[in-house]
């Protein structure tokens, strides 16, 4: 059977509320060792997916396996404790009245020393070590992450279920913090699913990104090719900003101020858009005052007027409003540009677009 290497496997999971599909045919799969984030807006059921797996809500159709043994489907159903899935939240309590060292060991079964051992052992990796007869109140919001980190992974969980877990902490911290867990997750060896709304945490933190939307997946890959590779606009526009260039296919070529682009797979008279990200939109500087120049690779510059300009700390965005319009009208475009560049606003420059960072969709 296929399910044996596999330490997580979802199969067409679905929930409704009432009259809405929470949670529509959801299906993923993750390796020991591994690191999945499930990626999406609030309210598009990543929760209520994560519950389901870990046995507090219960799914009205589909199959979960653990270790290619079924938690839930085939007759099956089992209770949260008997998944052998450790679970961390938000708001991941402490038990206030336990020291660091109660709380570490409290889900773990087992002789005395093996218990302060495992404890001893936890406490060292998350750098807790002089922390075991402190109480909760007396540690910091970092490390009481820590704490519940430890305690969640004490029993040696063979998945870990992860929901914003980090969402608490404030920014300074929160790199840091997800570093380290991820750095024992990887080393404990379980097979790790974590909920998180920020694409940026996604893209740390994942071995692949499962992207949902309104609850059901709608794409699964490696971070890189979910950046690189996105099925829709709204999955590109999940990441980044995104430039929308509005044109019509004919004879599967669109036109646009920056030359005709391929357009295969689209009817003649299909309106599409050309997505690029402000990253990839790149001033020219050698052009200006030279005209345009067109290259194969880059295509044809278009020149755009400075509308806005802003420093954002690492790059600067720049907007423009292009001389020539797109289908729907006068064209604004957004360039980011690594660094301090702020250009007054009405200054002319030249743009070019990065073709092959460019996405075709049909128009939204
Ligand atoms: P996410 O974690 O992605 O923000 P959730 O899984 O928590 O989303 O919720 C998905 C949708 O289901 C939301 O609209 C939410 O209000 C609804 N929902 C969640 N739990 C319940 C419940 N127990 N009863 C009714 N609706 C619920
Ligand atoms: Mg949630």
């Amino acid at each position: 059977m296929t399910t044996a290497a596999l330490r997580l496997d979802v199969r067409t999971l679905n929930r409704r509320f009432g009259a809405r599909q929470v949670v529509r045919d959801v299906t993923l799969s993750i390796e020991a060792g591994r690191v999945m984030c499930l990626l999406g807006p609030s309210g598009c059921g990543k929760s209520t997916t994560l519950r389901m797996i870990a046995g507090v809500e219960r799914p009205d159709a589909g199959q979960i396996f653990i270790d290619g043994a079924a938690a839930f489907g085939l007759g099956v159903n089992l209770p949260p404790e008997a998944r052998g899935v450790g679970m961390m939240f938000q708001d991941f309590a402490l038990f206030p009245h336990l020291t660091v060292e109660g709380n570490v060991a409290f889900g773990l079964k087992g002789d005395a020393q093996a218990k302060a051992r495992r404890v001893g052992e936890l406490l060292e990796k998350v750098n807790l070590t002089g922390f075991a007869a402190k109480h909760p109140h007396e540690l910091s919001g970092g490390e009481q992450q820590r704490v519940a980190l430890a305690r969640a992974l004490a029993p040696r969980p063979r998945v870990m279920l992860m929901d914003e877990p980090f969402s608490g902490l404030d920014n300074r911290l929160r790199d840091g913090v997800r570093d380290a867990t991820l750095a024992l997750l990887k080393e404990e060896g379980a097979a790790v699913l974590l909920v998180t709304h920020e694409p940026d945490e996604a893209m740390r933190m994942a071995d692949e990104i499962a992207l949902m939307r309104a609850g059901a997946i709608v794409q699964q890959g490696a971070p890189y090719n979910i950046y690189n590779a996105p099925v829709d606009r709204a999955a590109a526009g999940f990441f980044s900003d995104i430039n929308v260039i509005q044109g019509v296919s004919k004879g599967a070529l669109t036109q646009t101020p920056f030359g005709s682009f391929l357009t295969p797979g689209h009817a003649d008279g299909a309106p599409v858009d050309i997505i690029i990200r402000p990253q990839h939109l790149k001033i020219d500087f050698d052009r200006a005052g030279r005209g345009p120049n067109p290259t194969v690779q880059d295509g044809t510059p278009a020149r755009g007027t400075v509308a806005r300009a802003r420093f954002l700390g690492r790059e600067s965005l720049v907007d423009f409003v292009m001389d020539q319009h797109d289908e729907r009208g006068p064209l604004t475009l957004t360039a980011a540009v690594p660094g301090v560049f702020l250009p007054k606003p009405g200054t002319a420059l030249w743009l070019m677009i990065r073709r092959d960072r460019c996405f075709v969709f049909p128009a939204a």
